[in-house]
């Protein structure tokens, strides 16, 4: 295939999860990481801006487009390196389906992800904003990201204490646009039995004590039914679905500002994680709240949605009555986990 094969016309609406967004005025494919680097350096050293996509949901791009290139990372691969004591060191390509991998994982005894299983998107973006779900988060299991620094125009390694994980985010998220990368390596170790279960929820449906552990299988499948019953498991047909997920992150603000009866938990760094989703039903906006084609989830209220033909510029303005309403009831301001592109 030609590089010119690869070059077309996209609306990035084809892109992306919440399904809005105009054209991008390049679209071009890579599927190895020698095109990845050619690509990304061309558009920075002829200053043409750039967006590099995965599987498109965690972003939000205007109804005007991307006036620059877009390069979707399509990069695949899995390495194993087996060893009966450790488990495994697993690198895998930046452009391989996170979920089908977590799939793979689970299906030859790799343990550390079962919970993390039904999340959309690449292996490439899951160290961005460090995904997590039920009790979990992806910097367990890192060995380390190897990336292309488009500042220093040179390849960059981090071991798993460089990268500067902390709740959704990462040096990658606080760095934005610096760093491609281009695969990760994984160390698991391998078992029939889960990592311990940290979260009371998934605890409940697999009946077992927090801290316990279950069949790796039951794990992975418990969490797909508790993330479906949110509308967190992508699905045409189920239009609250239609999402990047939680729109906004946790807050994590001092002990005093917490609101009373908020659920909240204790950060390492002495501040305290507060339920975004409780601010916003607590300040007033609730399950199913539309603005336009847009909607607030019937399952989850942190899930913005296109719920029937809206354009970005709805979703963003009711993400704006969200954090409106939560800083006017509570003056507490909620960070958008989801990145904007296109909007002035
Ligand atoms: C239904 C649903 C449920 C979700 N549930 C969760 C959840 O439980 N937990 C969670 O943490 N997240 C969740 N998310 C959010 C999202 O799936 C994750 O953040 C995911 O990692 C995004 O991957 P992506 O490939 O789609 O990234 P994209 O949306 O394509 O990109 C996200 C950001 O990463 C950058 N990027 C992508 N790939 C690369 C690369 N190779 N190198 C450099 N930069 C790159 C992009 O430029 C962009 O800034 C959910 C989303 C949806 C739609």
């Amino acid at each position: 295939m030609t590089r010119d094969s690869l070059r077309s016309m996209k609306r990035l609406e084809e892109l992306t999860t919440f399904r809005v967004g105009g054209p991008a005025r390049e679209f071009l494919t890579a599927t190895s990481e020698s095109e990845l680097i050619e690509l990304v350096e061309s558009a920075d050293s002829s200053g043409v801006p750039l967006l590099i996509i995965g599987g498109g949901s965690n972003i939000l791009v205007s109804d005007a487009g991307f006036a620059g290139r877009v390069i979707q990372v399509a990069s695949k691969g899995i390495e194993v390196e087996s060893d009966a004591c450790s488990g495994g060191l697993i690198t895998v390509q930046a452009g391989e389906d996170w979920d089908q991998f977590v799939s793979w994982a689970n299906a030859e005894g790799f343990v550390g992800i079962e919970t993390l299983a039904g999340i959309p998107g690449t292996v490439g973006a899951a160290p961005i904003q460090n995904i997590g779900a039920y009790g979990h988060e992806v910097r367990e299991v890192i060995a380390r990201v190897r990336s292309f620094d488009s500042r220093e125009r040179k390849g960059v390694t981090f071991a798993v204490t460089d990268c500067d994980f902390g709740y959704r985010t990462s040096r990658f998220k606080r760095e934005p646009d610096r760093y491609l990368i281009l695969d990760l390596a994984f160390q698991m170790k391998q078992g029939e039995m889960s990592a311990p279960i940290q979260y009371q929820e998934l605890a409940d449906a697999l009946e077992v004590s927090l801290g316990e552990r279950a069949p790796l299988r039951q794990v992975l499948e418990a969490t797909l039914t508790i993330r479906k019953r949110k509308g967190m498991v992508l699905d045409d047909s189920d239009r609250d679905t239609w999402s990047a997920g939680s729109f906004f992150t946790n807050p994590i603000i001092e002990s005093a500002l917490v609101p009373a009866n908020a659920p909240s938990w204790p950060t390492s760094d002495g501040r305290v994680k507060v339920s975004a989703a409780w601010l916003i039903e607590n300040a007033g906006v609730k399950r199913g709240t539309s603005h336009g084609g847009a909607a607030i989830s019937s399952k989850h209220v942190l899930a913005i949605t296109n719920h029937h033909g809206a354009r970005a510029e709805e979703i963003k303005q009711l993400a704006e009555i969200c954090s409106n309403a939560v800083r006017e009831k509570f003056g507490i301001d909620l960070e958008s986990e989801v990145r904007l592109f296109g909007f002035a």
